[in-house]
């Protein structure tokens, strides 16, 4: 699912820690990068917020570790 990132999502997100990319999910192989459920994680990694312009992109299989 992606919706649009706004300026009160980056606020909440920094204000609540809020988990949701990879490297908080119990499926991320860490040594590997990769998904242990063969997904593609482009899209759902913390480096592809330092841009303010992409979409928030939720990962439907996202498990928080
Ligand atoms: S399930 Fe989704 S959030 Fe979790 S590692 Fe795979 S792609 Fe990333």
């Amino acid at each position: 699912m992606k919706v649009p990132q706004d300026a009160r999502f980056r606020l909440q997100r920094s204000r609540y820690a809020l988990r949701f990319t990879c490297e908080h999910c119990a499926l991320f192989d860490t040594e590997r990068e990769t998904c242990a459920h063969g997904f593609p994680t482009d899209e759902h990694r913390a480096s592809y917020y330092e841009s303010e312009e992409v979409p928030v992109v939720f990962c439907k299989d996202f498990e928080l570790e």
